[in-house]
């Protein structure tokens, strides 16, 4: 049997977790699909027209991603996601010392704090750990101090992927510069929502995903000039040349269409968040609200546990409790225990993420349906006591 999906309805089953995933746009898939069916060839197959086809498709995808960052195409690296990109470049870094010191800020993903961990326990690493303040802010005094603790490399996302903070990546790579320390950069929420300049700026390595910017699932990207030049470490297999073709596509319709759209989801969320505060008592919004990515909107709502309010809307609005692997497994989130947020705003944090598809009519409805949601917990919480 065929296997196949529809898209999954509820009574309005309206999509608010681009955090975790966007839709694919509709123009990506059609590249994704033309490049599969008449691009097939092993882009590693160099000895025939089908591989060396492949290749040059993936060249020139090379260019179009490194034009939406301002890097050289030489230094794009593809991979199947962002966790390989860090993966990679971790690799590299390591593989130059003995023993790896690396800054890190306490809010990263566990794509990037999983590998340090582990590479912590293994004694090829030592952490130096950066603080963020109660709205998920880290200073730039702060970077400044770990940087001149004579650490090898620091690793510091653009953006967050839970309260949607963005972080000074500029002025952090000037300073690592300044005192010889290698940057690492997770810019997998922040690609196309905030401006990057790779070289310009001296990033030594960055890592995004073509699935935070309406491209497929499977394709991301370490632009970083030491890897280019390391083909020892992670050899590429064959690689996903529909995945990579539709990341580039994306790359460039978020290039030319980002600001616009990216406008537009930022009037959507500003419009949730004013329905919300209005129908809500006590809702407090979590993060730097001055400073924060468009598509995020993170609130706490006292008195309504977020896996109560989250079931009440399973088949009607889909938001989340925080990072999607997260979120599966219940776990209190490190980002909101980074930011010392109390038990309470914790276990009621929501995170809200629209996007350049959305509606007005859905906004509207979603924030009716959150707000009686909380309100329905909020209830039923009070007959509990
Ligand atoms: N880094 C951040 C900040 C993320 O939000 C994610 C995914 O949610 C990742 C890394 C992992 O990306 P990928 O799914 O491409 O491996």
């Amino acid at each position: 049997m065929t296997i196949t999906g529809t898209r999954p309805s509820g009574p309005t089953a309206v999509y608010l977790d681009h955090h975790a995933t966007t839709p694919v746009d509709p123009r990506v898939a059609r590249v994704v699909f033309e490049t599969m069916t008449n691009n097939f060839g092993n882009a590693h197959s160099v000895d025939h027209i089908f591989g060396q086809s492949a290749a040059g498709l993936v060249g020139r995808a090379a260019v179009q991603v490194a034009d939406f960052l301002s890097a050289s195409p030489k230094n794009v690296r593809f991979t199947s996601g962002a966790t390989e990109a860090i993966r990679i470049a971790l690799e590299i870094a390591v593989s130059k010392r003995k023993c790896l010191k690396v800054g890190v800020s306490r809010v990263e993903h566990k794509a990037v704090l999983h590998p340090l961990l582990s590479l912590e326990r293994q004694g090829r690493a030592t952490l130096v750990w950066i603080d963020a303040d109660s709205a998920g802010r880290i200073a730039l005094e702060d970077i400044k101090s770990v940087v001149e603790q004579d650490i090898d490399l620091l690793c510091l996302m653009a953006a967050n992927n839970e309260i949607g903070t963005i972080y000074p990546i500029r002025e952090a790579a000037a300073l690592a510069a300044k005192s010889g320390v290698e940057i690492l950069v997770d810019a997998t929420p922040a690609a196309g929502r905030t401006p990057i300049e790779i070289d310009a700026w001296n990033i030594d390595y960055l890592v995004l995903s073509a699935h935070k910017l309406y491209g497929p699932k499977g394709a991301g990207a370490l632009v970083s000039a030491a890897a280019s030049a390391d083909d020892t470490i992670a050899h590429s297999g064959t690689l996903n040349v529909p995945a990579i073709i539709g990341f580039a596509e994306a790359c460039r319709i978020h290039a030319s269409e980002g600001p616009a759209a990216e406008s537009k989801t930022e009037e959507l969320r500003n419009r949730l968040e004013t329905a919300l505060l209005n129908m809500v008592d006590d809702l407090t919004i979590n993060g730097d609200r001055q400073n924060r990515l468009t598509n995020n909107l993170h609130i706490s709502a006292p008195g309504a546990p977020n896996d109560a309010v989250i079931s009440r809307l399973e088949r009607k609005v889909a938001i989340s409790t925080g990072a999607a692997c997260a979120s599966g497994a219940q776990e209190p989130s490190h980002v909101l225990r980074a930011m010392k947020l109390s038990p309470e705003l914790q276990e009621t944090a929501l995170r809200i993420s629209p996007g350049r598809f959305n509606t007005l009519e859905e906004i509207d409805y979603a924030a009716d349906q959150i707000a009686s949601a909380i309100a329905d917990v909020r209830a039923a919480m009070r007959t509990r006591e």
